[in-house]
């Protein structure tokens, strides 16, 4: 079997499903094994409930096989996967990529790993895994623009703007042997005919791994609740407490949040983030300015220009087209309902999509509404968008046999995009 691709192609775009990490249970220590999205993990055996966190991003290894004359050096790619939105003069297209590259230019090893990550299980580094780890010496950020600059090359001229919306973005090692040549650990086969000339340098940074991820038991921390999420939500709820909590690297933070409340038995509340943004560039800063960018057919009130702008992105992960078109709606909209400081007592979707995530969008959506779009397009390269504030809403949808339905903003969702991952 090959597995990696011919070197000359720089990077491997593929379609991909969720890797698989082996693990153990934190609490009981029974063999698991973790799709990568998840973040609440459900031992099948002691039926514990942990949160899972994380430093910065995940770092992955391919366990090698275990040798006692060959020392496993781990050679370091960074990979990313998710939806890349790219601005064109005939709109905004879209395209799901699973794409790895070296994070460490050298011509001894493979340029990625093509499509090892979804054949093989993976394990999470940690402090006691054994091998010599090499640190990564370019930044995510340079290897992002080489995936951009690919993914340009396909697109009609000229690209106004593009914008990487991640499912993850991780660090995976790959297991070598140094011999004569570089062998590739898995293969035991040789990736090229001499060794690095670098490598001692390399090896002589590379340090062990430090305990990049915790385990945290899902139980609120302000009155021991059990917190309610689905397995890959970024954001827990206790409905005791009336209390929302995200993961970071130190613990369980707990988040504002609001709802805007619908009565009735049939509603489902499905999370949005509002943000407000400095933007530098164009004018959006009211509603009023809205109006006029978007060229709504309203007569603009002399009230609008005070009230201030916000983009509304939704906190989960649907296909591109929808993603574009629910956010634009409700930003076309903006929503002016009271907003209630509780959880509200019905269904709740979980929240997939992070804050993170959600503004590197905004000039996707930005560059949607804006009219007339051909003439402003030239402009999206000047415009800057600094997100200023966040804030977690829960907007009320009807339920009905197929559709989640909100009238006040025209959107009509089938139920099945909903539960669909948006790579498809
Ligand atoms: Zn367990
Ligand atoms: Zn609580």
């Amino acid at each position: 079997m090959k597995t990696f691709p011919n070197p000359s192609i720089a990077t491997s775009a593929v379609k991909s499903s969720n890797l698989l990490i082996s693990h153990q249970c934190p609490q009981c220590g029974a063999p698991a094994i973790l799709e990568e999205a998840d973040r609440l993990f459900t031992c099948a055996y002691c039926r514990v409930r942990s949160c899972l966190l994380q430093n910065d991003y995940f770092r992955y290894l391919f366990p090698g096989p275990h040798s006692e004359n060959n020392d496993l050096i781990f050679f370091p790619y960074w990979r990313f996967k998710g939806t890349v939105f790219s601005c064109v003069s005939d709109g905004i297209r879209h395209r799901f990529i699973d794409v790895s590259h070296q994070a460490l230019p050298s011509q001894c090893f493979p340029v990625s790993i093509g499509l090892r990550s979804q054949a093989l299980k993976m394990q999470f580094v940690l402090p006691e895994s054994s091998g010599r780890f090499i640190p990564p010496h370019l930044p995510f950020s340079s290897v992002l623009s080489v995936f951009e600059d690919r993914l340009k090359a396909t697109l009609p001229k000229p690209v106004f703007h593009q914008a990487f919306i991640g499912d993850s973005f991780s660090l995976i090692y790959s297991p070598f042997f140094i011999k004569d040549k570089v062998y590739d650990g898995l293969l035991n086969q040789p990736v090229s005919s001499e060794p690095p000339e670098d490598l001692d340098a390399w090896l002589s940074s590379a340090k062990p791994p430090s305990k990049n991820i915790r385990f945290v038991p899902a139980l609120c921390p302000s009155c021991g609740w059990d917190l309610d999420g689905h397995r890959n939500s970024m954001i827990f709820t206790c409905k005791n407490c009336h209390s929302v909590w995200r993961t970071d690297k130190n613990g369980l933070k707990k988040m504002k949040f609001a709802f805007i409340y619908e009565p009735g038995d049939n509603i489902i509340y499905l999370p949005f983030w509002r943000i407000t943004a400095d933007i530098e560039g164009i004018r959006l800063q009211s509603y009023a300015d809205l109006v006029k960018l978007a060229n709504l057919p309203k007569a603009c009130q002399n009230s609008w220009k005070d009230i201030p702008f916000s983009f509304w992105v939704p906190g989960f992960k649907v296909r591109p087209q929808t993603f574009i078109r629910i956010s634009q709606n409700i930003t076309l909209g903006q929503p002016n309902e009271k907003l209630i400081r509780e959880l509200p007592n019905a269904a709740i979707h979980p929240v997939t999509l992070p804050v993170e995530e959600a503004v590197q969008s905004l000039k996707i959506h930005l560059a949607g509404f804006m009219k007339p779009r051909k003439l402003l397009s030239s402009m999206l390269e000047e415009i800057k968008i600094k997100p200023k504030t966040d804030l977690l809403v829960y907007i009320p949808f009807l339920q009905t046999a197929h559709e989640l339905i909100q009238p006040r903003f025209q959107l009509a969702l089938n139920k099945n995009q909903l539960a669909l991952a948006w790579n498809l």
